[in-house]
Parts: structure tokens; C-alpha cells; sequence
């Protein structure tokens, strides 16, 4: 498949879609209008591609609806630099999303199928994480924390302790929390034990579910 003028075009469109949904964040919105969302879903659906919408992928999982994925880099004000963990590399969208805001990604996915997918195909297109792990997110990433940002891009039933000790001070994670439906919510790391909760809204996600498969 390849990126045309005309998909360019959509790209335009879909930034404004979600600047008018609240999207302010310059460097989140020139990120949509880089990244060739078309490559990241089966070339028959390519026409969804642009819409602000939530896609199937391999192995029963969802590419993220591109406001959330927006609202979620926005929230967490990703400078350049910042080193990241992201819980839930899937079709690796979001992954390219901080890498295009300069930010330092170690990402992890438990499907099997589509990390050695999502782990060859960002390099394709000039995207390099740090490290791609095929893992259970929620135990984190110990050997590598802290970290500035912790994103969590599948829904979790409850707040995995691991992710909150690999915080660094002054970090933020940002995790949807709920069975059914989730609600966005964002913790500011205030001292070693101090952590400021924030509930940020309705949203939904396929499970965070536990153990590599
Ligand atoms: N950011 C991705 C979202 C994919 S959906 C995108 O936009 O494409 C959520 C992803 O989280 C799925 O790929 C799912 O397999 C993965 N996931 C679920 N539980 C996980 C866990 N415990 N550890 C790591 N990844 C997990």
C-alpha cells in the first residue's frame, strides 16, 4: 500500500475532526497529519482508516479510536526526550504517535502474533522504540523504570502496582480503569508515596487481560 496526496488530505481532515474535539496540542495534531493511519489497518478497510473511529486488528484486538489516542498523548504532555513506557503496542499507532513527538518508547504487548507484526512493521516506516517486549504489562518494565510516562492503551480492571513504583517523581501515568466501560484516569506521582488522582472521563477498551499468550 502506499501514502498518496490523497491520503494526505484525510490526515488534514481528521486533525481537524479532532481539533474540534478538544485536540489543542500542536504536536499531537502534526503527529495525525504524519502518520499514514491506512498502513496500520488491512488494506480492504482502508477507507476507515481516516475516520475518528476504533478499528479490528489481528488477533481480536482494536486499533484505538484516533481521539483517544490523542486525548491520551495530550494528557500526558509528551516532551521531547521523555522516556515512556506503553502498555499495549497493538497495531503500534499510538507508538508512532510518541515517537513523532520525539519521546523515548519501551512498549509491550502480550499477543504473540502481533508483537512480532506491530515490531517489524513500525521500523518499515522509520519508527524506532527503544524496545519492543512481548510481555505482561502488568508487571511493567523494572529493569528500564523509571519513567516519565506510563500509558496504559487497554482497559484495566484495577491499577497494577508495579506500573505506580515505576514511576519517576513529578511522572504521570495514564490508565483507563474499568471492566465494561473505563474511566480515563491520570495519576501525578507527587513523592514516593503521594500519588494525585485525576478522572478524566468515559472511554472504552478492549481488556487488559494478564500473562503473554
Ligand atoms: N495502542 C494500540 C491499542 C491496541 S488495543 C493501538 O492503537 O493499536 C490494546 C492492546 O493491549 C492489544 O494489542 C492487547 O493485546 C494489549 N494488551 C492487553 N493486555 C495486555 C497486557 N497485560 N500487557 C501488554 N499488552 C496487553
Amino acid at each position: 500500500m502506499r501514502d498518496t496526496v490523497k491520503h494526505q488530505g484525510l490526515r488534514n481532515q481528521l486533525a481537524s475532526v479532532l481539533k474540534n474535539k478538544g485536540i489543542t496540542d500542536e504536536k499531537v495534531l502534526d503527529a495525525i497529519r504524519a502518520i499514514p493511519r491506512h498502513l496500520f489497518i488491512d488494506s480492504s478497510f482502508e477507507d476507515h482508516a481516516y475516520q475518528d473511529k476504533a478499528f479490528p486488528i489481528a488477533a481480536e484486538q482494536t486499533i484505538s479510536q484516533p481521539y483517544t489516542v490523542a486525548f491520551q498523548s495530550q494528557t500526558l504532555q509528551i516532551a521531547k526526550g521523555d522516556k515512556i513506557l506503553e502498555i499495549g503496542t497493538g497495531s503500534g499507532y499510538q507508538t508512532a504517535v510518541l515517537l513523532e513527538m520525539k519521546a523515548l518508547v519501551y512498549t509491550i504487548e502480550r499477543q504473540h502474533e502481533l508483537f512480532k507484526k506491530t515490531s517489524l512493521f513500525l521500523p518499515k516506516l522509520g519508527y524506532y522504540p527503544k524496545k519492543f517486549i512481548f510481555g505482561d504489562g502488568y508487571k511493567g518494565l523494572p529493569e528500564e523504570a523509571p519513567f516519565d510516562k506510563i500509558i496504559v492503551t487497554a482497559g484495566a480492571p484495577f491499577v497494577p502496582k508495579p506500573l505506580m513504583a515505576q514511576l519517576k517523581i513529578g511522572g504521570m501515568l495514564l490508565i483507563p480503569v474499568g471492566d465494561q466501560k473505563q474511566i480515563m484516569t491520570l495519576f501525578i506521582r507527587k513523592s514516593n508515596k503521594e500519588f494525585e488522582k485525576h478522572e478524566l472521563g468515559d472511554f472504552s477498551f478492549v481488556p487488559m487481560l494478564e500473562e503473554r499468550s
